[in-house]
């Protein structure tokens, strides 16, 4: 497998109808999904494009008390099992949004916590309100790899997450969202991860790959680094996870931003 171009940590692909594969080969994404039906998608998808590392799962909107959690375990880990994906995603918990269904949604994620634990697999995590909890959670499942997917929980929690050897998603709203910006500058280089969360809309701001490149510029300019430096420590903690569950290959170094010179 190889990867072109810049990270997308967080994407999802299955949303954008046909128009996903115009994002095939600019960018390396880990697709997340919000459900068995779209995570089938996501499969598919990433058969068709390598750029595209497929994450499947149910999202904590998604969940229900009316969600057979047997059969869902049972498709997720067919998935695992057969199909050789080596992620779950999007996956978590949220009290902010979804504080109603809240005990059903722990439910639902220690029994992916326990697949992920016996699968050795990868989390993309959503822990809106929850963010202590969800790395508490991580450790009791030994779980190795995490990406704290759009990270905006306190910040002196950041050390124990980047202790764990846990990434932290870093998304485009930091230009409106005061909170992301102060974890850009909090947190180490060596745990940040870009994502978009696309096609995601987050005050007026319509989230999507193509916003990667500025977010890259703009995470430089908060560090006080060249924008060479934050493309390529990116790709090396994106390309460290992914080895880290078992997918070998490497990002080439592609068009960065501010190149001329589109990848082909
Ligand atoms: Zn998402």
């Amino acid at each position: 497998m190889v990867l072109l171009g810049l990270v997308d940590s967080h994407v999802h692909l299955h949303e954008y109808g046909e128009s996903w594969s115009s994002y095939c080969g600019r960018f390396a994404m880990l697709a997340v999904s919000d459900d068995v039906q779209s995570s089938l998608r996501t499969v598919e998808m990433a058969r068709r494009c390598p750029t595209v590392v497929p994450a499947v799962g149910v999202h904590p909107w998604s969940v229900s008390e009316g969600l057979d959690l047997a059969k869902l375990t049972r498709d997720l880990e067919e998935l695992l099992e057969v199909g050789g994906v080596r992620f779950l995603g999007e996956v978590g918990l949220d009290r902010v949004f979804t504080p109603g269904t809240f005990s059903y949604q722990l439910k639902v994620f220690e029994a992916l916590l326990d697949l992920a634990s016996r699968y050795g697999v990868g989390l993309s995590i959503h822990a809106a309100g929850t963010w202590r909890e969800v790395l508490d959670l991580l450790r009791r499942y030994g779980i190795g790899v995490a990406v704290f997917h759009w990270y905006t929980g306190p910040l002196d929690l950041l050390e124990n997450i980047v202790a764990e050897g846990y990434l932290i998603g870093v998304n485009p709203v930091l230009r409106v969202q005061r909170k992301h910006e102060e974890v850009v500058r909090a947190a180490p280089l060596e745990a940040l991860v870009t994502e978009s969360d696309g096609p995601y809309v987050y005050r007026g701001l319509k989230l999507g790959p193509e916003l990667i490149e500025d977010l890259v510029a703009r995470v430089a300019q908060i560090k006080g680094m060249e924008v060479g430096e934050v493309t390529e420590a990116v790709r090396r903690n994106f390309t460290r996870v992914l080895s880290r569950v078992g997918l070998s290959f490497s990002i080439p170094k592609g068009p960065g931003p501010s190149s001329n010179n589109p990848p082909s």
